[in-house]
């Protein structure tokens, strides 16, 4: 028995996560007692607010330790409403809000709901990981838009329009983006929107959950276009904005038919999320925003740290990202080169595993974000750390011959 012939062709075609298994083989080298400095994973390097951390001890002395409804208790649903009226101007209902374990199976129920097999889902690049291989569970066909660096990894009007087809059912996107950190502008949203508004049958999952991480300007969703507000599943979570990634915590507000048909699933696969995250999720939305600005003040002045030490490294190309907590600079230079031992570097998997096993820094190849010529870096690590981890890169990129 082969391992691959007792496992479903669903599983035998599905990736491993890219930014998880580097995260894996970090830890695995710490773990040999090597010093290794993470910037693989997207995960804030801080501790998840105190009175957060309250919420979550108060509701276990309460006992809320049973099955929490399907969609979420009534009263985060409710914060999330607030929440969404508050911040951006949003209008949903408690129906239309579906609370789930992370947004990452937020972003699985909504395309395990929409998908048909054959339907066309189209997606700008670079994305995040996770994207491409669950519409590939969902028995989809991913279509990419490239963009590159020159463009800010910004896609245009014309750019969608040309890769719509009777097949697209579903156009996914994240702003402030992973990984590259671009965020749409209002304008160029309206300028997208122009196009949705021509081919009313294709749906918007918006992934906003970088949104308190925008170093721009205030936060914009898509969802304010009243034209095709109807079609947008807009997705958040608790992860990054309150260092709750552990937590599992995330939301979809969508159409009242999209959001029962998410709660369905959700009833037939995992139920409400943790009902103690859940009561904690409330006093972060109720509290306000000061430990996430504090959280984004400390992002601003380490990506202005990356920035410039990036531009020290000869060969790698750079833009300053807009939000998120990612570079993704442009590596291709290095292709074609040898390692001390002689290994040719041929991508940027080969790149990320050089720089691991020879730099001890842990990265993520750009291949898996749909562009091989870069790579990942998440500046979510202490000043000091970044500053080492930049040092020990530029020092294992100059022994590339
Ligand atoms: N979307 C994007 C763009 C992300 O980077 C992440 C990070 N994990 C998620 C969704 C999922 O977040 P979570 O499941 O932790 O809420
Ligand atoms: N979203 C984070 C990242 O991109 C967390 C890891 C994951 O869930 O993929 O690194």
């Amino acid at each position: 028995m082969t391992t691959t012939s007792i496992l479903s062709d669903r599983i035998n075609n599905l990736s491993e996560s890219a930014t998880l298994k580097m995260t894996k083989l970090g830890r695995e080298l710490a773990a040999k007692g090597i010093n290794v400095i993470s910037l693989s994973v997207g995960e804030p390097d801080f501790s998840t607010p105190e009175h957060v951390k309250n919420a979550a001890k108060q509701a276990l002395d309460q006992n809320y330790t049973r099955y929490s409804p399907v969609p979420g208790y009534p009263d985060l649903r409710q914060a999330i409403v607030d929440k969404l009226k508050q911040e951006n101007n949003l209008d949903y209902d408690i129906s239309e809000i579906v609370v789930s374990t992370g947004a990452k199976q937020s972003l699985s129920n909504v395309l395990l709901t929409l998908i048909n097999p054959g339907d066309e889902v189209i997606i700008p690049t670079p994305y995040w990981v996770s994207y491409s291989e669950m519409v590939t569970l969902a028995e989809g066909n991913s279509v990419f838009i490239h963009t590159t660096i020159d463009s800010d990894f910004k896609i245009t009007p014309a750019q969608l329009e040309a890769a719509i087809t009777p097949k697209s059912k579903v156009f996914m996107f994240s702003s402030p983006c992973n990984p590259t950190g671009s965020v749409y502008s209002k304008e160029e949203l309206a300028g997208l929107v122009e196009v949705f508004e021509k081919h009313p049958d294709i749906y918007i999952i918006s992934d906003e959950i970088y949104e308190h991480i925008n170093f721009v300007g205030k936060h914009e969703s898509i969802a304010q276009f009243n034209s095709i507000k109807d079609r947008v599943i807009l997705v958040n979570g608790f992860s990054k904005a309150f260092a709750m990634t552990g937590w599992r915590l995330g939301y979809i507000a969508t159409n009242r038919v999209i959001a029962a048909a998410n709660e369905k699933i959700q009833g037939q696969t995992t139920s409400g999320t943790c009902s103690i995250s859940q009561r904690a999720g409330i006093a972060a939305y109720k509290e306000g925003l000061e430990s996430v600005l504090e959280m984004k003040n400390a992002f601003a002045r380490r990506r202005q740290l990356v920035y410039e030490l990036l531009n020290e490294i000869p060969g790698v190309k750079t833009n300053l990202p807009e939000g998120a907590f990612y570079f993704f600079p442009e590596i291709s230079s290095f292709f074609g080169k040898k390692d001390p031992e002689g290994n040719v570097i041929e991508n940027s998997a080969d790149l990320a595993l050089y720089l691991l096993n020879y730099g001890h820094v842990a990265t993520v190849g750009g291949d898996s974000f749909g562009n091989d010529n870069y790579l990942r870096l998440s500046y979510a690590a202490s000043d000091d750390n970044l500053r080492e981890a930049l040092r020990r890169i530029k020092e294992a990129l100059a022994k590339l011959v």
